[in-house]
């Protein structure tokens, strides 16, 4: 048995028999880990609690044969506590937590981007920095270009003529000229784009003074772009209340 030790945000935590939990966090170093976290449902452990989504904790893992266990856990931000009273920032959270698992799909696959990219959000989020939706976005949009899925806001998708461009196609990537265009693509408002652009980069002057409609017709746009990139769409997206 060797023992490691990380840093992670704490993604998901399930029941396993009577006592037990399995934690699924995102590590800086390990990239997604699934672990058993023994007696930690008992009234008396201490680590229990620093185990519940959203927990921002230093680990000491040990390697098991069919999944790794935790043996020391110490909190170095609780994120949930900040939450939990806020609906719309909890929901949003949890559309984060679960984008995080979704764009790590190799188990201890390193992924410090999408590991910073977390806790940048989460931090943005606690903190109340900017609107809580588009927080949510930039962390969507930034989330597809770490993985290199990132959509074209500006330049055509197919042939990289300059933009701004009127259509938007879901299916082609993004952007497309006027010789590039399909039937049936979106045609987003100017200052739409001007926001997604703003997002993908982190210009949050430009962001900030975004006004609600480009800011609805931009949510619209990152939610069909990111079911449309995933296999299944998020559970948990549609429930953020914006
Ligand atoms: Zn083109």
């Amino acid at each position: 048995m060797s023992l490691y030790r990380d840093e992670g945000v704490v993604l998901r935590a399930q029941k396993l028999g009577e006592a037990d939990r399995i934690v699924t966090l995102l590590t800086r170093e390990h990239g997604r880990v699934r672990a058993v976290a023994k007696g930690v449902r008992r009234t008396t452990s201490r680590i229990g609690a620093r185990l519940e989504p959203f927990g921002h904790v230093d680990v000491q893992f040990y390697t098991g044969r069919t999944l790794d266990g935790v043996t020391q856990v110490e909190t170095i931000a609780s994120y949930g506590a900040n939450l939990v009273h806020d609906y719309a920032r909890y929901t949003t959270g949890q559309a984060m937590l679960e984008t995080a698992e979704r764009m790590t799909p190799e188990e201890g696959e390193p992924a410090v981007q999408q590991y910073l990219l977390l806790v940048g959000g989460l931090r943005a989020l606690v903190n109340a920095e900017h609107d809580s939706s588009l927080v949510l976005d930039s962390y969507l949009v930034r989330s597809l270009a770490v993985a290199g899925v990132a959509p074209s806001f500006d330049a055509c998708a197919r042939c990289g003529s300059p933009g701004p461009h009127a259509s938007f196609s879901i299916s082609s990537g993004g952007s497309l000229c006027a010789a590039d265009r399909l039937p049936g693509s979106a045609t987003p408002a100017r200052d739409t784009l001007q926001l997604l652009g703003a997002l993908l980069t982190g210009n949050w002057t430009v962001a900030d003074a975004s006004e609600p409609r480009a800011r609805r017709e931009a949510s619209g746009l990152v939610a069909a772009y990111l079911s449309w990139q995933l296999e299944r769409g998020l559970r948990s997206l549609p429930l953020v209340e914006r």
